[in-house]
């Protein structure tokens, strides 16, 4: 059989002419893109990212990242699992980055698909030194965070005028798998909201902390799981409980306190596509906003 054969789809296609149409960058041969998918739904991947996949001779992908979005890879890119969920074996990074610097060196396009966004609790950061170090040129393509995008997706916005003018992100567990050693009264004071990431597990010790700092029991919270894929879920619970809600939840899962929670009743765009009646006050301000 002669070897002709059409390395892209035609949907592989209409990406590359698109990205050509706004005249960005393609991934070059000997290059790194740290590319973030989004927090699930592929259509939250960026044009950066999805170029990426069509051009890729090699794609070194986390488990978080959706795999619908490798169809867009050519028929004979080499597609590697790299990821990590919770406890279940891994690749350890030190590896990760030493194949992106050994395909790199090959003359390679390598393109590091990432859950989220790759320099958000995604060790990105990471990666790219080592190739800044292996002397590789790389480009970051940043990505739709689950601490943002994915709770929008229930309907949480992570700031509100009304209800919090700051947030925290952090990790619920440290390099250890240990709730992480934070200054948490300085957390539970200065940050109306506060969103976690990796947070299942030690989210009953976290609640405990901050309500020993001084938070109210009462605070809502939520936890939304599999934000943005077809399984999504959010418990919306209290402080004092999110513990035991946390541990019944659905993995992965990202936990936001603070009032902005209560937008959900007003904001769960997605419930309201399946009947939910959304209120229009949720934080019960009409009063004020008439007199204002
Ligand atoms: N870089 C990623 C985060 C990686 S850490 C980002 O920017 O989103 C992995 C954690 O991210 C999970 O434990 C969970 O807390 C959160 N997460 C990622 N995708 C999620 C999703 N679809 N729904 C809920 N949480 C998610």
């Amino acid at each position: 059989m002669n070897k002709v054969v059409a390395l892209h789809s035609s949907d592989a296609g209409a990406v590359k002419r698109l990205a050509e149409t706004l005249g960005l960058p393609a991934l070059q041969t000997g290059w790194v893109w740290l590319a973030g998918a989004g927090p699930g739904d592929p259509g939250l991947a960026s044009l950066h990212t999805l170029h990426g996949i069509v051009d890729a001779d090699v794609i070194l992908s986390d488990a978080l990242a959706n795999r619908d979005l490798l169809k867009l890879a050519r028929s004979d890119a080499k597609i590697l699992d790299v990821g990590k969920r919770g406890g279940k074996r891994s690749s350890p990074q030190t590896a990760i980055s030493r194949q992106l610097i050994a395909y790199a060196r090959k003359g390679l396009r390598v393109l590091r698909l990432k859950g989220g966004d790759p320099l958000v609790f995604g060790r990105g950061g990471e990666e790219a030194l080592a190739l800044v170090k292996a002397g590789i040129p790389f480009r970051i393509v940043p990505g739709v965070t689950a601490g943002i995008g994915g709770i929008a997706y229930a309907g949480i916005p992570a700031t509100h005028r009304d209800t919090n003018q700051a947030v925290t992100f952090l990790t619920g567990s440290s390099a250890q798998g240990k709730a992480p050693d934070l200054d948490w009264e300085a957390i539970a004071r200065g940050s109306p909201t506060i969103v976690m990431y990796m947070a299942r597990r030690h989210a009953g010790e976290i609640a405990a902390k901050l309500m020993a700092a001084g938070r109210n029991p009462r605070e809502p919270a939520a936890i939304v799981s599999q934000a943005s894929l077809p399984g999504q879920t959010t418990t919306v619970t209290e402080l004092a409980a999110l513990g035991t809600a946390a541990s019944a939840a659905d993995t992965p899962a990202i936990i936001v306190i603070g009032e902005n929670v209560r937008l959900a009743a007003g904001l769960d765009w997605l419930g309201a596509l399946s009947g939910r009646l959304l209120d229009a006050d949720p934080l019960g301000q009409q009063s004020l906003r008439e007199t204002a």
